[in-house]
C-alpha cells in the first residue's frame, strides 16, 4: 500500500485488518474469553499529521475494530465509542458484524479454562493473564499493532486486541486509549503497544515515549527502552512497543521474554523476529 503511494493510516489499517483475522493472534478472530467466555475487543488508530484519533472499546460484534476506530476517526466529532453505542455505530455504518460465536478458538478457550484452573489453585496474578504465547508461557503477547511513515513523511499508528484472558466484563485496556497503547505524531513516533495494559494506562506509556522524545531530545531507541525497560517495570507490567520515528528509526523494545515483530526494510525485505537476540534467516 506504501508502495502504491498509499498513505500510512491506510496502511496501518490494513495490515492491523489482516492480522484480526488470522485467528493465530488476540484480535479480530482468535480474541481471548472475558471472565464470563465472552469477547469484548479494543482498537484504536491516530493518524500524526495532525493528531486525529478514533477508537472503540469493548465491542461485541464487529469482525474488524480496527476499522470501526477508524471510522470513529474519520466520521464522528469523538475519539472513542464503547460497548453497544460502538457495535451499532459499526454496524450502521457500514461494516461486517458478527456473532461472538465467530470469535471463537479452542486455543483461546484452554487458555481461559487454564486462567479459570490457576485461579482455583490461588496461582492467579492480579488482574488475569495476558492474551497470547506458548501454553502457560507469558512469552508473546497477542495483541495486534502497526507504525508507518509514508512518502509525504506521516505517521500513523494502530493497536487492536481482544484485551486479557479472563478480563472481566467491562474492564478496558491501554489498546483503545491515546497515549496508552497507541500514539502518533508526526516529525516525533508512531508506536503501538502490548503488555499489562493496565500498567500501561497508569505508565501513559505511548504518550511518554513520544513526549522523551520531543521534549527530553531523546532518540526512538532510548525513549521505547526508557519506558518500556526502566519505567513500566517499576509499575510491574511487561510489555513491548514497535516505534518508528519521522527519519525511519524503527525499535522494538520489549521487557517480556518475547514479542512477535516484523518491518519493511528500506530495500524492501520483510525481517520478522521473536526474541532480541535472536538471527532470522531472513536478516
Ligand atoms: N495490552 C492488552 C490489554 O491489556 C493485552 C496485551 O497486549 O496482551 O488489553
Amino acid at each position: 500500500m506504501l508502495r502504491r503511494g498509499g498513505d500510512s493510516v491506510a496502511a496501518v489499517e490494513a495490515a492491523v485488518r489482516v492480522l484480526e483475522d488470522n485467528e493465530l493472534f488476540n484480535a479480530g478472530k482468535g480474541a481471548v474469553f472475558t471472565a464470563d467466555a465472552g469477547h469484548e475487543l479494543d482498537a484504536s488508530i491516530m493518524r500524526g499529521s495532525d493528531q486525529a484519533a478514533g477508537a472503540v472499546a469493548g465491542v461485541r460484534s464487529v469482525r474488524n475494530p480496527i476499522s470501526a476506530a477508524r471510522l470513529v476517526m474519520d466520521r464522528t466529532r469523538h475519539v472513542l465509542l464503547a460497548g453497544d453505542g460502538a457495535d451499532d455505530f459499526a454496524a450502521r455504518s457500514g461494516l461486517p458484524t458478527v456473532t461472538q460465536d465467530y470469535y471463537w478458538t479452542q486455543r483461546r478457550w484452554d487458555q481461559l479454562m487454564e486462567a479459570n484452573a490457576e485461579e482455583r489453585d490461588g496461582r492467579a496474578g492480579r488482574g488475569g493473564t495476558t492474551g497470547a504465547g506458548a501454553k502457560g508461557a507469558d512469552s508473546t503477547k497477542g495483541t495486534v499493532g502497526a507504525v508507518a511513515l509514508d512518502d509525504r513523511r506521516h505517521l500513523a499508528a494502530a493497536t487492536s486486541t481482544g484485551g486479557m484472558t479472563n478480563k472481566t466484563p467491562g474492564r478496558v485496556g491501554d489498546s483503545p486509549l491515546i497515549g496508552a497503547g497507541t500514539y502518533a505524531k508526526d516529525g516525533t513516533v508512531a508506536a503501538s503497544a502490548t503488555g499489562h495494559g493496565d500498567v500501561f494506562i497508569r505508565g501513559a506509556a505511548t504518550a511518554t515515549i513520544a513526549h522523551l522524545m520531543e521534549y527530553g531530545r531523546l532518540g526512538v531507541a532510548q525513549a521505547a527502552h526508557q519506558v518500556l525497560i526502566k519505567q513500566l517495570p517499576q509499575l510491574r507490567g511487561d510489555g513491548g512497543v514497535i516505534a518508528l520515528d519521522a527519519k525511519r528509526t524503527f525499535d522494538a523494545p520489549h521487557s517480556s521474554p518475547g514479542m512477535l515483530y516484523g518491518y519493511l526494510t528500506r530495500d524492501g525485505r520483510i525481517i520478522t523476529k521473536i526474541f532480541p537476540s535472536e538471527s532470522p534467516a531472513n536478516e
